[in-house]
């Protein structure tokens, strides 16, 4: 039986179970996005679920932040899909909470490839180093049990979730999600709302592609999908904003890289860079925790390609 809420969009409730990543908020909370939509964050990476009549769909997991008595407070349904928009730890990690449901995993096949590439391999070596969340006892790393290249529709409980292969941006292989009926696209790390983005560190590897990241926002502008909330990977969710959240996602990447770009001419090394750099205006309010590391990414894509 489901569970009601407060109908709120503010914050619903805050368990305060804080295992993950650091984060500018240290709690996790759940928002409500629209009806049946809810997304955990405040503390390491954002995570969503929907809710239908037939079950839960689950958008990205972490082993560091269990999010299933999150879900417990809202309904008691089965989780019935579980979805990863790409394989970085903080996403693509978490599916054994829900093992009880036996879900249907479903991810990009750039995911089931990067599970078998170095997905498997960081997680174990977590596990040896007792890191926290891979140290949980019996935790398990699942790969998805289906992959798609380009586009997957999933007509469940009465809504149409519309996953996207969208490319090479933040990481090999990026998924969305729209949901029609309820004016939704979940994002993955394609959008950090407030926060720099990360670098996508997988194994000792960057995989985030700084142009592959803009052509793919850009992409997703031109759709003019009827969307009221682009829910990011980091940061906090904007309930209502729309596309102003992609377009400025688009525009952080164009302004930083023109700004490292001008002291590449001046210079400068990269040290220099990332103890010098100025962030523009318009994103100066971020927290600095990650600008060091995407300096580091736009810097070295500049240099190797020019773009
Ligand atoms: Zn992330």
């Amino acid at each position: 039986m489901l569970k009601r809420l407060l109908p709120a969009a503010a914050v619903l409730l805050a368990l305060g179970l804080y295992a993950g990543a650091p984060s500018a908020q240290a709690v996790r909370q759940v928002v409500r996005v629209a009806p049946d939509v809810y997304t955990m964050t405040g503390a390491g990476s954002n995570a969503s679920f929907v809710v239908t009549d037939d079950g839960v769909l689950v958008f990205d997991s972490d082993i560091r932040n269990n999010d299933l008595p999150f879900i417990r407070k809202v309904t008691d349904r089965k989780i019935a899909y579980v979805f990863a928009s790409h394989a970085s730890g903080d996403h693509s990690t978490g599916a054994w909470f829900f093992r009880e449901d036996k879900p249907v995993y479903i991810g990009t096949r750039d995911q089931i490839r990067a599970y078998y590439q170095h997905e498997l391999k960081e997680f174990e070596e977590r596990k040896v180093q007792k890191a926290p969340g891979y140290n949980t006892p019996g935790a398990q790393l699942f790969p998805p049990s289906i992959g798609f290249d380009d586009n997957l529709t999933v007509l469940f409980g009465g809504l149409t979730f519309q996953a996207k292969a969208e490319g090479y941006g933040h990481t090999s292989g990026d998924m969305t999600m729209y949901i029609p009926q309820r004016r939704v696209m979940l994002m993955g790390d394609l959008l950090n709302n407030e926060i720099h983005p990360g670098q996508a560190e997988a194994a000792g590897v960057f995989y985030a592609d700084i142009q592959g990241t803009i052509d793919i926002l850009n992409r997703i502008i031109e759709r003019h999908l009827p969307v009221d909330t682009y829910v990011p990977g980091h940061g906090p969710v904007h309930v209502g904003k729309g596309i102003a959240d992609v377009v400025d996602q688009r525009d952080y990447f164009i302004v930083m890289r023109d700004e490292v770009g001008k002291m590449v001419m001046a210079g400068r090394s990269l040290e220099q860079i990332q103890k010098e750099f100025t962030v523009p205006a318009r994103f100066a309010h971020y927290p600095p925790g990650r600008l060091a590391g995407i300096l580091r990414v736009i810097y070295y894509q500049l240099i190797e390609h020019g773009r």
